[in-house]
């Protein structure tokens, strides 16, 4: 209920402003404590390039799962050099990570939904909850196309679980918005996202979609869920 307040007055108080207004609004309500979590993909990238552009004190930070593709590196290294920041790494705890692939192989997340619950709580969820230790702020690149599943969602929301704010900047925004942001300025962004992959996670568990397919379709394909959510965004 406290939560429901809270945000109802932040919600009022982001209305109507726009992305940078509101993303400097957040970082002097909580200095500090607030964050956007990136993986690279095109939406974070542009929203990494509003915080860098406009020198927004708001910290970024990605989680590093040991599995992803050779081409996300490349657009880290391409946006600390293009922008200058310092972008927080955390990695899994390494004996979790240990144990699980001595006793199940490097691809246990095909065998059982379990499996794959397990990997990504290994590799993300946890990491996440360090990541978001003390701050009241989570940004995120969610937009409310991707799938069904965030329809649901709110441009922002209060999560009592994790007691922050959680602000989607670009929740109304098309792909094509985003990618035509990108090329416009120049943002640095994964070549996956021309060879069909919209969504890019680990590279065992993401594949290219083709058009007309469902957004998070190309992710833990050969799982049959209709939501297809590792646990970051409950
Ligand atoms: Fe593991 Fe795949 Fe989840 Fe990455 S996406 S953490 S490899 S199960």
């Amino acid at each position: 209920m406290a939560g429901e307040i809270k945000l109802n007055g932040l919600r009022l108080l982001l209305k109507g402003k726009t992305i940078e207004e509101s993303l400097k609004t957040l970082a002097t309500l909580y200095p500090g404590e607030a964050v956007l979590t990136t993986s690279f993909g095109i939406e974070d990238q542009v929203i990494t390039h509003l915080i860098c552009v406009n020198e927004i004190p708001i910290e970024i930070a990605t989680l590093d799962t040991g599995r992803l593709f050779p081409e996300t590196y490349k657009v880290f290294n391409e946006t600390i050099k293009k922008y200058n920041v310092p972008i927080k790494v955390f990695f899994p705890e390494h004996d979790s990570v240990e144990e699980m692939v001595s006793n199940k192989g490097p691809y246990s997340f095909y065998y059982s939904s379990e499996n794959r619950i397990e990997c990504c709580r290994i590799r993300k969820v946890e990491p996440l909850g360090r990541a978001l230790k003390g701050k009241s702020a989570w940004i995120s690149g969610i937009r409310s196309g991707q799938s069904d599943n965030r329809q649901q969602m709110e441009w922002i929301e209060f999560d009592d679980r994790k007691n922050l704010f959680k602000y989607y900047p670009l929740f109304d925004w098309s792909y094509e918005e985003v990618k035509e942001f990108a090329v416009k300025n120049k943002i640095p962004y994964n070549i996956l996202h021309d060879r069909g992959f919209v969504s890019i996670g680990c590279e065992p568990c993401t594949r290219a979609i083709k058009p007309g397919e469902d957004f998070r379709s190309g992710r833990w394909w050969w799982e049959n869920s209709d939501k297809k959510e590792c646990g970051l965004h409950k």
